[in-house]
């Protein structure tokens, strides 16, 4: 019980979830992870614990991060797609002035229309980007449309309804106007084939040719060329229009600076006071030099608690690779969690050292690297509603030669994940029985937690190659071995007493909720991920089933690993934990030796053998059972409200954070008080 208590001061994060205290229990009853689900989609919410905790200056920080966070929203939807804005618009009206008939199948599903239009910030798939068609009718729009005051409708000067529906008709309904977002497929003009407004009436090769003409092969700092533009041509002239305060998106870039004023004024600290100064000088400007300054200063601010990410980021909504969505995360430094991975970290050389490799593949000195755990406390633009659970940024390579990036996962994202996930019905159709659900419940969050924080902040830095082995020896193989060998490192130390000493894991027998997950999971539920037919292709899914096959095929004899059929259903059953530790313990010793040596030859014989190929019956029984189950592929969320109160001075007293909005309330509420962008109707 003493070691409990002191795991929990350890990770208070992760170990809520098997926290028997009734303070908690009570919390986690009451708070609704799932809000609602459709299509293809279910809808999330997270909490943000700790804020509370936080001084009225730091919630006052993050209070105005976040309002810089919300008015930029608009930009995504634009960014795109040009039509974007005008069709949520013209959707949200016909969605708020309905009066008649909500059983109707063209409501229904024009509803379901719209929630997917929020949910992809425009009229594409936020994963596939491919154009999702309405099951409504065209009729119902138009008369619908027609129907309402004119007010409501995102019209032009002079345009009547009857226009604009004449406009929008052929974006929303034909399959082949706008067909993808990003087109990526070789051969064809991907500039022009692309829906995403980043590029106006140019070709690639006119796009290519103007940012080649840019680039000087020999300067070693250069900037992001085209990150922060629409390339046009006008009267015959290419040319950049560029993001700023006074060019394109100045509404809500205006905004978006407005709130970072605010923000600098209460920073924590002068560093961050001058990255928020940068990046309002980067936003008034649009000088890409500036975004570099503003960029170096931001990886090297690892002291203040707050941290933030405002502007045109990632580049994957761009065919060519160059224009940057824009995008934010407001967030703060989740001190226990990074506790863990810092204790994990300062520990490194102990567990070098324990480990059963041969001595001559370990490394004499070994440095942890301690991945900082931060709390979300809100998602926006192209990282809301869906989200990455990780970030690593910046994105430009001599910044990071040069000056690093930093290396953060989303702990409340993570965990309202894993809580979505309890109850799903997953678990209770593919564990084999109560005994070990009873284990995953109890510790699942917690030693998967432990696994990846051993995976990244120990195994990809422990062991050395020998003198002279080239580190590319194992080429296509390489990533899976080494994918392998950091999830073994993680896996053989999950179970280590060291890890109860350290108050990591509450006693000796959690470590089973993560052999007991892992091993289903590399068997068979990561199937469900695969096509039937297919064979397994992804680096990190060949590892794990790598794992899983071989500790299952040498385990035979002593019955280690089984897989039982029950009722016609197929099941894992571990017979021996500790027998399943050495048997990972001997497989790590043995891809050590893969990847100490570059033994190419038997890199290529263990992928090929296990790691590869499906078995069809158990992969068709597999897709099966989880098709039944009705689960939705991708998630996105929800964000709390945060409300900032005043007194009648006018100064903010305090922020008060809620968590109890709703989808389709949230999107209405956002378009509502969050517009800044003109919409696009010809
Ligand atoms: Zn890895």
């Amino acid at each position: 019980m003493k070691k409990y208590l002191i795991a929990m001061t350890v990770g208070i994060t992760v170990l809520a979830s098997c926290d028997g205290g009734k303070k908690d229990t009570a919390e986690a009853e009451s708070f609704e992870y799932s809000v609602e689900q459709f299509a293809d989609l279910q809808i999330l919410r997270y909490k943000v614990p700790g804020f509370e905790e936080l001084s009225l200056k730091q919630k006052e920080l993050i209070y105005y991060l976040t309002e810089a966070a919300l008015v930029g929203r608009d930009i995504l939807f634009d960014q795109n797609g040009k039509y974007n804005l005008a069709i949520r618009k013209t959707l949200e009206s016909v969605y708020t002035n309905y009066d008649g008939d909500k059983n109707s199948a063209d409501y229904k599903n024009m509803v379901i229309y719209l929630k997917r239009v929020w949910f992809s910030n425009g009229i594409h798939h936020h994963y596939g980007s491919e154009k999702f068609i309405p099951e409504f009718s065209p009729e119902f729009l138009k008369t619908e449309m027609l129907k309402m005051d004119a007010a409501e409708l995102p019209l032009l000067e002079g345009q009547t309804a009857e226009q604009l529906y004449e406009v929008l008709y052929p974006v929303i309904f034909d399959p082949g106007v706008m067909p993808k977002r990003v087109n990526q497929a070789d051969g064809e003009d991907l500039v022009l084939t692309s829906a995403c407004n980043y590029y106006d009436g140019v070709t690639q090769k006119e796009a290519e040719a103007f940012y080649n003409s840019l680039k000087d092969p020999k300067n070693q700092t250069p900037v992001s060329y085209g990150l922060n533009s629409r390339l046009v041509k006008e009267d015959g002239k290419i040319q950049e229009k560029v993001w700023k305060v006074g060019g394109l998106y100045t509404g809500a870039l205006e905004k978006i600076v407005y709130w970072l004023e605010k923000a600098e004024a209460v920073a924590e600290n002068e560093a961050q006071k001058a990255v928020i100064s940068k990046l309002i000088e980067y936003y008034k400007t649009g000088d890409l030099k500036t975004f570099d300054d503003y960029s170096i200063l931001w990886v090297k601010d690892l002291d203040s608690r707050i941290d933030f990410v405002n502007g045109f980021t990632e580049s994957y909504g761009d065919p060519l690779g160059m224009k940057a969505s824009w995008e934010s995360l407001v967030n703060f430094k989740d001190m226990e969690a990074t506790r863990r991975t810092e204790l994990i970290s300062n520990n490194a050389q102990w567990f070098e050292d324990h480990s059963p490799v041969d001595k001559q593949f370990k490394k004499e000195e070994v440095k942890g690297v301690s991945a900082k755990v931060i709390t979300a406390a809100i998602l926006a633009g192209d990282l809301y509603p869906a989200t990455a659970i990780g970030i690593n940024l910046p994105n430009s390579n001599w910044i990071r030669d040069q000056h690093g990036s930093k290396s953060v996962t989303i702990g409340n994202i993570t965990d309202a994940y894993n809580k979505a996930a309890h109850g799903n019905g997953f678990n209770e159709e593919f564990v084999y029985s109560g005994v070990e659900r009873d284990l995953i419940d109890k510790y699942g969050d917690l030693t998967g937690n432990l696994h990846t924080d051993l995976h990244e902040c120990l195994g990809h830095g422990s062991g050395k190659l020998l003198p002279g082995v080239d580190p590319d020896a194992l080429k296509a193989y390489g990533s899976t071995i080494e994918e392998t060998r950091a999830d073994l490192f993680g896996l053989y130390y999950v179970a280590d007493p060291k890890l109860v000493e350290l108050g990591l894991t509450p006693n000796n027998e959690a470590f089973k909720a993560e052999y007991y997950t892992f091993l289903m999971n590399g068997l068979m539920t990561q199937l469900v991920r695969i096509e039937q037919g297919s064979n397994i292709e992804e680096a990190h899914m060949r590892n794990r089933q790598l794992i899983a096959r071989w500790v299952y095929e040498k385990g035979t004899a002593d019955n280690v690993v089984e897989m039982k059929k029950k009722e016609g259903k197929t099941y894992v059953v571990i017979n021996d934990y500790q027998k399943l530790r050495d048997l990972f313990g001997q497989l790590l010793v043995e891809i050590q030796r893969i990847k100490s040596t570059g033994d190419f030859d038997a890199a290529r014989a263990i992928v090929e053998n296990y790691a590869v190929k499906v078995d069809p019956t158990l992969h068709a029984e597999v897709l099966e059972r989880y098709k039944k189950l009705n689960l939705s592929p991708y998630k996105g969320f929800v964000n709390p409200v945060y409300e900032a109160v005043t007194n009648a001075n006018g100064d903010l007293v305090d922020v008060k954070v809620s968590y109890k909005e709703g989808y389709v309330e949230q999107m209405l509420r956002y378009s509502k008080d969050y517009a800044t962008l003109p919409f696009c109707n010809k």
